[in-house]
C-alpha cells in the first residue's frame, strides 16, 4: 500500500461548469454541444458531449442519415422519445427512454440515427469516448440495452441506474469490458439526498444535470449544466430542495495524442487522412481489423 492510498480520500470539487452552445448536426438536428466546443474541446477520454432536447419535430425529424466513424466509441443514452439506428455491420434497433446504445466504431462503421417519432419530446445525450491506439482499428462492435437491463443501486436518499461499469455497492451495469473502464450512472436524488461514490483518481469525471439542482462541494449546479470535476477519489452529490437527476460519467484518461477530423478520431494527421481516403474510396469498412489488446 502506498502513502497515497492510506491518506483520506479527496472529494472531487467542481473544476468548471459548461452550458454548451447551440449546434446543428446530421441532416439539421438542433442540439447543444458541450464537450467538443470551443470552451472545452475534449476531456480525455471524452471527445464530445451533445444534448438533444426538443418537442418541436422540426428540430429533430431530419435525424442523422448514414455517416461514418472510425477510432472511438459513440454512446447514446435516451431520456425521452425514441431513436432508431442501423449500421453497416448489420445491427439495428430502437432506443427508448432509459436505454443505451454503445457503439464501438473501431476501424470503421457507417450508421444512421433517426428519430422514431413524428411529434413529442425527444431528449437524450450522445457521448464520444476515445479508444487507445491499439484498439482504433479493431473490429466494430455494438451493444444496446433498454432500461430493464440497468440495475438500480438503491441507497438512502438516492437511486442510481447503472448503465456501464460497476458501482462501489456491486451493481454491475450491462455495459462491461470497455477499455476506458467507464462508470455511467443515471442518479436520481431525493430532496436533500446525497450520493457518494469512489472512483479511480485517473478517471475523468463529468456530471450532466438532467433536472433539479444540487451541490458538489460548495458549487451549485442546475439543470442542463455540465460540470467537470477536479482531482480526487470520491464524488459526492447533494441534492437541493427539489431533488435532482444527474448523469455521472467517469472514464480512464488515455494520455495519447488526439487527431480529429470530422467523424474520425485517430492519433495522427496521417491516420485521419487515411480514414478520409478509405471512406471516399469506399473501403472504410474493409481495412484489416487489428486488435493488439
Ligand atoms: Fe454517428
Amino acid at each position: 500500500m502506498t502513502a497515497a492510498t492510506q491518506s483520506k480520500p479527496r472529494i472531487r470539487s467542481v473544476e468548471s461548469v459548461f452550458q454548451g452552445r447551440p449546434a446543428t448536426d446530421g441532416a439539421g438536428v438542433k442540439l447543444t454541444r458541450i464537450i467538443g466546443s470551443p470552451e472545452i474541446n475534449r476531456l480525455d477520454p471524452f471527445l464530445l458531449f451533445d444534448v438533444f432536447e426538443s418537442d418541436q419535430p422540426g428540430d429533430y425529424i431530419a435525424g442523422f442519415p448514414p455517416h461514418p466513424h472510425r477510432g472511438f466509441e459513440t454512446v447514446t443514452y435516451m431520456l425521452a422519445g425514441k431513436m432508431a439506428h442501423e449500421d453497416s455491420a448489420g445491427h439495428s434497433g430502437v432506443v427508448e427512454a432509459g436505454g443505451v446504445q454503445w457503439m464501438t466504431a473501431g476501424r470503421g462503421i457507417i450508421h444512421s440515427e433517426m428519430p422514431q417519432q413524428a411529434a413529442g419530446l425527444l431528449r437524450g445525450v450522445q457521448l464520444w469516448i476515445n479508444l487507445p491506439a491499439q484498439l482504433k482499428m479493431s473490429a466494430p462492435a455494438y451493444r444496446e440495452f433498454d432500461a430493464r437491463h440497468m440495475p438500480v443501486d438503491v441507497r438512502a436518499g438516492s437511486e442510481a441506474r447503472i448503465i456501464a461499469g460497476t458501482s462501489s455497492a456491486g451493481h454491475a451495469g450491462p455495459v462491461q469490458g470497455v477499455i476506458t473502464e467507464p462508470l455511467f450512472a443515471d442518479v436520481s436524488l431525493s430532496p436533500g439526498g446525497s450520493f457518494t461514490e469512489a472512483l479511480p483518481h485517473d478517471h475523468s469525471v463529468i456530471l450532466y444535470v438532467v433536472a433539479g439542482s444540487l451541490e458538489v462541494g460548495e458549487v451549485p449546479l442546475q439543470a442542463r449544466q455540465l460540470a467537470v470535476l477536479g482531482a480526487g477519489e470520491v464524488v459526492q452529490l447533494i441534492a437541493g430542495a427539489d431533488g435532482a437527476r444527474v448523469l455521472l460519467v467517469a472514464a480512464r484518461s488515455l494520455h495519447e495524442p488526439v487527431a480529429r477530423g470530422g467523424p474520425f478520431v485517430m492519433n495522427t494527421r496521417e491516420e485521419i487522412q487515411q480514414a478520409f481516403a478509405d471512406y471516399s474510396a469506399g473501403r472504410l469498412l474493409d481495412a484489416p481489423a487489428t486488435n493488439q489488446e
